[in-house]
């Protein structure tokens, strides 16, 4: 199920972002702790206006609820007084036992209403997770529920493990009754963060009851997405166990739009697969740990191009050239290949570049695979950059010329007409944090034929703003970056991305 977590002031409000999500939800949240106090008398009426099964929470500011100045009994009274409305669960700290705590169990018991006992972990992920999970539970009395902070892969694989006990408690105690044994039915496990998120779109593959979700002012927890991003993006009513995994290892990785593109083009296909943003520090986790979560593929970005060489099985000739790998696929051992540089070709599939000259901005790992492939297609090339030894260094591999930004006059004047067919960027400089940047600000591009950057965010920067005013035909990081994931999906799956 999905449940939409609500945030706002009023209830009011919760029920305008509750209509706004109908299609996608299956479940509510009330978070009373962001509620205006005004409001309390009215969630006895708040269930039936909703139509949905409805959980009620009273989040305490140490489980990453807001403080509206209310104790322990408080607390626990108004929820009483709103059980009479129909909620199907509350959700209630493990650590509860105030007698006014154990009088809202009683309660909600005799109302009907399903009990969550919760704990928040915001520094790590416990080792005896599931342990206390079951614990937690007490024979299936309550549903227990952890949401946990992921500081790392480890604390992801925890997470994973703790389901598979708790799954595998299930099965085992499939059968039994509550009075002959431990009966362990529903339970909601998922991972805060950014390192937790894969979690989150699993949480029911993996066997949790639910995710959560936010689509209001105010996301509930870290790493919430919204319910449409659920649906729309991951597909996550599909998901099961024996769904194949790909996904993107990188750090950071949450603003990768590889995502949208690759699980458009699983859906398209209609494949029973799901793609996933990983952040990590540490791919080799992932890489060891991959058919425990069935993971037959992966994107490989910043920071990990190199370091996963060491991991692959075997290496196409690309990625030994260019000595970076961004796409790796789990047959039997990982494959490595190099997408980069057939996907920055793409756009110039059509043009002569034979013996021409191109000039290419940078020496860092995009470069490279930006060098490999000019001089593929017969370019001559000079690379610059702000670091001259390591453009240097970059030029004596693929046989250029290689130096800091001076070269650039040396090279290419647009006064003497010698000026290179192609103009690439490929620094870092034009996205965020360096937005406005633009590593050749002096540099004339008048008489280049095509200047192209290979960042795709902004759509435009101020290299290819600058071009654009010199009469260069422009292009931006985009088509590369959807040429390179179409031949990335190709390799995973056999299948075209459109
Ligand atoms: P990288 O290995 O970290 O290289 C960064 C490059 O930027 C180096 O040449 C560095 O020069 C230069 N640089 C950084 N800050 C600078 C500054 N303030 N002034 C001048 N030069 C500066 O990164 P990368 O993997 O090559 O990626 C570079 C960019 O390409 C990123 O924005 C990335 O998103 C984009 N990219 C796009 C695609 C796509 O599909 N469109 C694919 C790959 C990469 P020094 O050597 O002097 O540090």
């Amino acid at each position: 199920m999905i449940c939409l977590s609500c945030t706002e002031s009023s209830l009011e409000s919760d029920l305008l972002v509750i209509e706004k999500n109908r299609n996608f939800i299956d479940i509510v949240e009330i978070r009373a702790d962001f509620l205006d106090a005004a409001d309390y008398k009215n969630l006895v009426s708040l269930p039936k206006k909703t139509g949905l099964p409805c959980i009620l929470t009273f989040r305490r500011p140490e489980d990453g609820g807001v403080n509206p100045g209310l104790g322990r009994d408080e607390r626990a009274a108004m929820m009483s007084a709103a059980l009479d409305g129909g909620w199907a669960y509350i959700d209630i700290e493990d650590d509860a036992d105030a007698d006014s705590e154990r009088q809202l169990i009683k309660d909600a018991e005799a109302a009907g209403t399903r009990i969550i006992k919760s704990f928040h972990d915001f520094s790590g992920v416990p080792d005896n997770l599931a342990e206390r999970m079951i614990e937690n539970s007490k024979g299936d009395r309550y549903i227990a529920k952890a949401a946990v902070m992921p500081e790392n892969t480890a604390g992801l694989f925890k997470i994973i493990d703790a389901h598979r006990k708790l799954r595998e408690l299930r099965i085992s105690s499939e059968g039994y009754s509550c009075t002959n044994g431990p009966l362990f039915t529903d339970y909601i496990l998922v991972g805060m963060g950014a390192c937790g998120f894969p979690s989150r779109v699993m949480a029911a593959a993996w066997g949790s009851m639910l995710t959560f979700s936010s689509a209001g002012s105010t996301k509930a927890a870290p790493g919430h997405i919204s319910p449409a991003e659920l649906v729309d993006v991951y597909n996550y009513h599909a998901l099961t166990d024996e769904t194949e995994l790909f996904g993107i290892i990188g750090n950071p990785v949450m603003h990768s739009k590889s995502p949208a593109l690759h699980n458009a083009a699983i859906r398209a296909n209609g494949l029973d697969a799901v793609y996933l943003p990983f952040e990590t520090a540490d791919p080799e986790i992932i890489l060891e740990h991959a058919c425990e979560i069935n993971l037959k593929g992966l994107s490989v970005t910043i920071p990990h191009k190199q370091k996963v060489l060491d991991f692959a099985a075997s290496l196409d000739d690309s990625v030994k050239s260019i000595g970076a790998c961004n796409t790796l696929v789990n047959d039997k051992g990982w494959r490595g290949y190099n997408t980069d540089w057939s996907g920055f070709l793409q756009p110039l599939e059509s043009e002569i570049l034979e013996n021409r000259s191109a000039l290419v901005i940078g020496a860092g790992g995009a470069a490279r695979a930006v060098v490999y492939a000019l001089v593929s297609r017969g370019m001559k090339v000079v690379i610059v950059n702000r670091s001259p030894e390591k453009a240097e260094a970059l030029a004596a591999d693929f046989g250029c010329r290689g130096g800091g930004f001076e070269l650039m006059s040396e090279e290419f004047s647009a006064q003497n007409g010698r000026q290179p067919l192609l103009a690439v960027q490929t620094t870092s400089v034009g996205t965020a944090p360096n937005i406005e940047g633009n590593p050749v600000p002096d540099f004339d591009l008048s008489g280049v034929g095509i200047a192209y950057d290979i960042i795709y965010t902004p759509e435009k920067t101020a290299f290819l703003g600058a071009a654009e005013a010199a009469g260069c035909r422009i292009i931006n990081g985009f088509p590369m970056l959807k040429a390179q994931a179409a031949r990335q999906f190709h390799l995973f799956t056999g299948r075209p991305m459109e």
